[in-house]
């Protein structure tokens, strides 16, 4: 039976990246070697590299003067690394959800840290607005997709502070004025490639602003100037992340992947909204394109597990709703098909006419 990846990470990627990445295992680039066995300094890998930095930046537009890394070690090794390299004194961040709450914690090894607002009080359901931002801050950290609680930034804020943004879940699936930020930052398996890589956006120059000693291995400067070849880069998930995006590229880049991203949300939003059996847990204008949070509605909650048996067996995979949410999450992610959008709003419709 044909599977419908909903998954919220690691999650689906393009069948032709799997294809492509298949295919290099046994033989990369006609080296006659696999792919988990060339040297990172070989020169067909080295082109590897170089292209996949170049089409990230063409993807999204990325100005001179920033750097496109591909390091190890997730996000969250970024949530130390950021405050490591640029909290000075203090920092301002936004509490959008359980991810930035991690963040939080790391920045506050490094100095103060200014909660400028935080959406803790209705489970995370909102975005905060309407807060202000210490002028003095070294920078101001925000989540723009909160990968649980399915809330989402969808516009690049003007802020009076440098911006800094973790973008794992939502980093390709729109268009971003990249000038806005100082450093954007993911793991790549949501959106773009398998576990083992995290990129980096950075503008070069707002570098040595710290006076503390930093581990040649958390300074970006390090990564910056060795173009992500200081030590052994994620080889293998950097060159399914390139095969993922001259995907996106030939499918017509962010603005189009955004078109088609805003029309799969609004599919299963639409039937969440129509739907007596089901409601949405996000609050409408901050609800996101990447996750979609939804429960029983009042009253039938113990219909729950009805509906995930249904959806099981209808060939969904990765649809129940992470344990601090509960309920359902469906990841709608740059590479899930529309079709399996469908399929899922079928099953809900399904559910409520065998259920009444
Ligand atoms: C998944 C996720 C992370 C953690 O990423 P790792 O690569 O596992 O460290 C951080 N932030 C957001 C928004 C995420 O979705």
């Amino acid at each position: 039976m044909k599977k419908h990846n909903f998954y919220a990470g690691p999650s689906i990627l393009p069948e032709v990246t799997l294809e492509k990445t298949a295919e290099a295992i046994k033989d990369f680039a006609g080296t006659g070697i696999s792919l988990m066995s060339i040297s990172h300094r070989s020169k067909e890998f080295v082109a590897v590299m170089d292209e996949a930095q170049q089409l990230f930046k063409d993807l999204l537009n990325i100005p001179k003067g920033y750097s496109v890394l591909f390091l190890g070690g997730g996000a969250s090794t970024q949530f130390a690394m950021i405050p490591y390299n640029l909290l000075d004194k203090k920092a301002a961040y936004l509490n959008t959800g359980a991810w930035s709450t991690k963040a939080i914690k790391e920045a506050k090894l490094f100095g103060e840290v200014d909660v400028v607002a935080s959406s803790e009080d209705k489970n995370f359901a909102y975005i905060p607005k309407g807060y202000t931002i210490p002028e003095d801050a070294d920078y101001f950290h925000i989540t723009t997709n909160n990968t649980i609680y399915g809330t989402e930034t969808k516009t690049d804020l003007d802020v009076p502070v440098p911006l800094v943004a973790d973008m794992s879940s939502d980093i390709l699936s729109r268009p971003v004025d990249i000038s806005k930020y100082i450093l954007i930052y993911g793991g790549a398996q949501k959106n773009l490639a398998p576990a083992g890589v995290t990129f980096v956006i950075i503008r070069d120059d707002i570098l040595g602003k710290v006076d503390r000693a930093i581990p040649t291995m958390l300074n970006y400067k390090t990564h910056i100037d060795k173009g992500s070849m200081f030590n052994t880069p994620p080889v293998f998930a950097v060159f399914a992340l390139l095969q993922t995006l001259r995907w996106l590229k030939d499918l017509g880049g962010v603005e189009e992947m955004h078109r088609i991203n805003e029309k799969k949300a609004a599919l299963l939003y639409g039937e969440i909204e129509r739907n007596t059996f089901f409601k949405g847990t996000a609050n409408k204008e901050d609800r996101s394109l990447m996750n979609v949070c939804f429960v029983m509605n009042d009253g039938m909650e113990d219909k729950e597990k009805a509906f995930l048996d249904l959806a099981t067996a209808k060939g969904m995979v990765g649809v129940k709703g992470h344990r601090s949410v509960g309920g359902f999450r469906a990841s709608l992610y740059n590479a899930l098909p529309m079709e399996s959008v469908e399929a899922l709003v079928a099953c809900m419709k399904e559910f409520e006419q065998t259920s009444k």
